[in-house]
């Protein structure tokens, strides 16, 4: 091919076009630095943008609804389910309600509980004082000696690794003890060689039955006894003279009944409720 002028002048054309189209394209770096309207309000370079907009751009939340990344995330740490200090598990803010409520302080009339198991006690305490059963001679099953296991006592559960479904209150063995109601004797186990498995069973006139434990008694089935007779003696622990005490437990529907599996007449499993026991009848004397 000969460089006809004519063809020179082509070539020139064809050159300083591709010139002045690489000039007139913006560079990489300029088009980065550029200003533009942003989807989510307000002005920015296109990575200030696409970092804003990701910002402000709603997304399903973890724990349900939508948000911005960042409300979700805040969200999501509020609604978290975690492990409470008191058992099981809930929100922070259920964490923090529930060890509240199960925190234990000492209570009035004794012993320590929950805010909630001191609330019952003090009352029970008070009906005690101004009904004046104790006149008697008996000590009652829950007074006035110390405390020391409530009713689904979260101490006796540590200790024990059982649920406590009563009362137990520390006296010297051969303590007399008193009917806190009128009623029937319908079992009589307190001959058991093992104190543990002592028991007295009293049926009262509402249907209730009260279950007596750790005691000696002579009482037969089918004897009827009045509020502050005497039903029995709190027996000794064999070795251990500071552990005696009556065991009272209170059951709406009849000890027997409540008693299967691993449920005695005084304690279930460690992980049994007080729902589940309130459907066998059994409530905090
Ligand atoms: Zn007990």
């Amino acid at each position: 091919m000969s460089l006809t002028p004519q063809t020179i002048k082509t070539l020139l054309v064809v050159t300083f076009g591709a010139f002045a189209v690489w000039i007139a394209a913006p560079g990489e770096n300029a088009l980065a630095q550029r200003v533009v309207q942003c989807h989510s309000g307000g002005q920015g370079t296109i990575e200030e943008c696409r970092e804003r907009d990701a910002q402000s751009r709603n997304v399903r939340c973890r724990s349900g609804g939508t948000g911005t990344i960042e409300e979700c995330r805040a969200r999501d740490a509020r609604t978290r389910t975690v492990r409470c200090h008191s058992g099981g598990s809930g929100t922070i803010e259920e964490c923090r309600e529930r060890d509240r409520s199960s925190r234990r302080v000492e209570c009035r009339s004794g012993g320590r509980g929950t805010i909630e198991e001191c609330r019952e006690r003090d009352a029970q305490a008070r009906q005690r004082g101004s009904s004046g059963s104790t006149d008697s001679g008996g000590v009652l099953p829950a007074g006035p000696g110390r405390i020391s296991a409530g009713y689904f006592d979260r101490d006796y559960l540590r200790s024990e690794n059982r649920q406590h479904l009563g009362i137990d209150t520390l006296a010297a063995a051969g303590s007399r003890i008193a009917s806190p109601i009128n009623g029937e004797v319908v079992t009589n186990r307190t001959d058991a060689s093992d104190v543990m498995q002592a028991y007295l069973v009293i049926r009262a006139s509402n249907g209730e039955e009260h279950v007596f434990g750790h005691i000696s008694s002579s009482l037969n089935r089918g004897d009827r006894v009045r509020t502050g007779d005497e039903i029995g003696r709190v027996r000794s622990w064999p070795g251990q003279s500071g552990r005696s005490h009556v065991h009272w437990g209170v059951n709406r529907n009849g000890v027997a009944q409540a008693m299967s599996g691993s449920w005695g007449w005084g304690r279930a499993p460690a992980d049994a409720t007080r729902e589940d026991a309130a459907r066998r009848g059994w409530r905090n004397p």
